[in-house]
């Protein structure tokens, strides 16, 4: 068996067309081009890689950006300044801190302090809690592209065996929720997980983002499984591979997602859409319906 290929620039670039043309009807009814602001603390490489691509695509489609940039060494105040101003800006509809930040920032506190109905990236902890009772409105964008993925190719996730290794805020735990408001199965491993083996067996489909190359080797999947390689690793000679011997295991799956040119484009499209669909609330007064502040003073 050679797997067949889940090409996310194709199915993203169909998607990316959908949303191309919603910034135009919403421009044409109401005047309003969506917008996106971007917040980049310090200089990873690997962050304003994925910051320029984000940006590059917004204006694909029609989307304004804007960059916030700030030295490593920046205070969390002032980042948080920032956003609140990127709040009470109008013309501004999605917001995004492009993670990780800075080992001195707390990135709960800094993501709390995004308007709901501006936090594209789906962080902010109402978007979180919204996920676990299946009522969000702005879906994690990486998870969200796997499961777009998966809908485009026409694989049913209800009752199947789903294995996820990772279980990050941002990939593996919502990717979880998503996979359980469609009733699969739902292993969740990490890496204190003993025997990773006896779990991604089992899977009909496995989800890795766990952020280490050949992680997964063809022994540890089931013939004519659906994997799914969530993972961005550069390695010494500087080729980028993701988290599953890919040369491998296509050989047994059914179906498999290349790195790069699998999630990683569906990650900057889901963005897209989530940006395009608040600017399409707020044009329209469909604020979600908790003030950030308010909540803040809660806790
Ligand atoms: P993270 O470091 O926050 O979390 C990694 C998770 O993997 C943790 O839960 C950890 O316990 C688990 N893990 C680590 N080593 C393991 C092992 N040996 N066995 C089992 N579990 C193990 O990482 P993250 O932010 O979730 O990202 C994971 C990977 O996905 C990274 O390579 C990252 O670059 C990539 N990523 C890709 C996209 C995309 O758009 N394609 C988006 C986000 C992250």
């Amino acid at each position: 068996m050679t797997a067949i290929l889940l090409d996310g620039k194709a199915i993203g670039r169909q998607i990316r067309e959908v949303t191309s043309k919603r910034v135009t009807a919403l421009r044409a009814r109401t005047g309003v081009t969506p917008a996106l602001a971007v917040i980049l603390v310090g200089q990873n490489p690997a962050s304003r890689l994925y910051v320029n691509n984000k940006i590059k695509a917004c204006a694909e489609v029609g989307i304004r950006s804007s960059l916030h940039e700030f030295p490593a060494d920046v205070d969390s105040g002032a980042v948080v300044e920032r956003i609140k101003q990127l709040n009470a800006d109008r013309e501004v509809h999605g917001i995004l801190v492009q993670l990780p930040l800075p080992a001195h920032h707390d990135i709960h506190a800094v993501l709390r302090t995004i308007a709901v109905e501006k936090d594209v990236d789906g962080f902010h902890l109402y978007n979180v809690g919204g996920l676990v009772l299946g009522e969000t409105v702005f879906p994690p964008c990486t998870p969200y592209g796997v499961m777009k993925l998966l809908d485009f190719a026409g694989i049913d996730v209800t009752g199947k065996n789903v294995t996820i290794v990772g279980a990050s805020n941002i990939v593996g735990k919502p990717m979880a929720l998503m996979m359980l408001a469609r009733e699969a199965t739902v292993a969740i491993c990490h890496v204190r997980t003993r025997d990773l083996a006896q779990y991604t067996i089992l899977a009909d489909i496995l989800i890795v983002a766990a952020g280490v190359p050949n992680l997964i080797i063809p022994q540890m999947v089931r013939s004519g499984a659906v994997v799914i390689d969530v993972g961005i690793n550069r390695l010494p000679d500087r080729r980028l591979v993701g988290d599953i011997d890919f040369e491998g295991v296509r050989k047994k799956a059914a179906y498999i997602t290349p790195v790069p040119g699998g999630v990683g484009p569906m990650t900057v499209t889901m963005l897209l859409e989530n940006t395009v669909t608040a600017a399409e609330r707020q044009t329209s007064g469909l604020h979600a319906p908790v003030d950030p502040e308010a909540l803040a003073q809660a806790e």
